[in-house]
């Protein structure tokens, strides 16, 4: 696999976006754009890792945020590996509960999606021990105060379930350097929460490649594709998060659904109309709206005018509907065979321990720790 994916003087322009935007989204965006140009010409050039934590069901954040994007790139050709980030439960709570159901419930999400495990690899970091390794020498490339700055860690630590902030919980954006450079992936489909955590990914590979390799690139620099919705909001108005109680589920029932669109927050203002800045809860409706119809959300919005924030939560709730309705027929079909998604998983893990090993073997050789 060639990893070397040119950047372009757009992406240079676009990278001196201004001071306001913290976490260099528009940068990702316009860089994004010229990536969707490279991978529709060569998509064999990239190897895609993405993944997501074992908290809880998938939601629409997911979906629009980062899977849709998966699928798509296995669909053109581009190798895929999900990660089940289970460690990383434990970044913001004492105790992983229901673990397993929560790792076959993602399992089920990303085979409803239309994962294919015949061509893509879903796996659990935590049966993959060589990637874990990677995690020491990539501590020792990365300072303490880089890791305080992180603004996506400490929104985390404010929503935290911890009085104490874990060690884990500081170092897990490092973790997840190791899950992206263990496979050598070039290319990251995130929602806008992960770029800090993708920026510091190629600061640790391009460090280690300064330090240990010798005039050639042991570990590609990674990139960042967004979606169209690479932060969209909860019903309370906040990022929709797992762990937020603000999610509407992909496994939602049709029932469900209504119920959590109805209660989502909006404004006063009778007329609906797009306008994430001042109105964020409002537009976050209508692009889910959108996003579901294939429309803009301004279109979306010329359509409600002013019948107010119950016309506009009722296109949402069909819209939703309707969208989800093929992925919850399949999620129900894959869900009677529990012993399938198991062998899913167990030879995912198995494909990914053979790709770390080798990888591990690499940096060992690099940093002359070959005993
Ligand atoms: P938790 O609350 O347990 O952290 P989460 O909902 O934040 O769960 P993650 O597993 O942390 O989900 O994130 C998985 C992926 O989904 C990441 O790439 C993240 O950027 C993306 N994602 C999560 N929530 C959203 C959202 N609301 N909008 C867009 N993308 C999202
Ligand atoms: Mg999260």
């Amino acid at each position: 696999m060639n990893t070397a994916v040119p950047q372009t003087e757009d992406a240079g322009a676009a990278a001196c976006a201004g001071p306001t935007d913290a976490l260099g989204t528009s940068a990702a965006q316009a860089r994004s754009a010229v990536l969707e140009e490279l991978i529709r010409t060569d998509p064999g050039r990239f190897r895609v890792l993405t993944g997501d934590r074992p908290t809880g069901r998938l939601h629409l954040g997911h979906f629009f945020g980062t899977l849709h994007n998966r699928v798509r790139l296995q669909e053109l050709g581009v190798e895929l590996f999900v990660v089940i980030a289970d460690y990383q439960v434990l970044t913001d709570r004492d105790v992983a509960d229901n673990l397993l159901q929560h790792v076959e419930e993602l399992v089920l999400d990303y085979l409803a999606i239309g994962v294919d495990p015949a061509r893509s690899t879903i796996f659990t970091h935590g049966a993959v021990p060589a990637l874990n390794q990677l995690m020491l020498p990539f501590l020792s490339l990365v300072s303490v105060s880089e890791l305080n700055r992180n603004p996506t860690v400490k929104d985390e630590i404010a929503h935290s379930r911890q009085s104490a902030v874990s060690g884990l919980m500081f170092t897990y954006p490092v973790h997840q350097a190791a899950d992206i450079l263990f496979c050598k992936a070039n290319l990251v489909p995130v929602g806008q929460d992960q770029l800090p955590h993708l920026e510091l990914t190629r600061t640790i590979a391009r460090r280690f490649n300064d330090r240990y390799g010798a005039g050639s690139a042991v570990f590609p620099q990674p990139d960042a594709l967004l979606s169209s919705a690479p932060l969209l909001l909860g019903t309370d108005g906040t990022k929709m998060s797992k762990s937020r109680n603000n999610a509407i589920t992909l496994a939602a029932t049709v029932d469900e659904t209504a119920r959590l669109v109805k209660g989502a927050k909006t404004d006063s203002e009778r007329h609906i109309s797009y306008d994430p800045a001042t109105r964020p809860e409002v537009s976050s409706l209508l692009l889910l709206a959108a996003l579901c119809q294939g429309r803009s959300p301004e279109q979306v919005a010329a359509d409600i005018g002013s019948a107010g924030a119950a016309a506009l939560k009722k296109v949402v709730t069909e819209s939703v509907n309707e969208y989800l309705a093929p992925i919850r027929a399949r999620r129900a079909e894959y869900g009677q065979d529990r012993a399938h998604l198991r062998a899913v998983l167990s030879e995912g893990n198995e494909r990914a321990r053979a790709v770390a090993d080798a990888t591990l073997a690499e940096v060992r050789a690099a940093m002359n720790t070959c005993y």
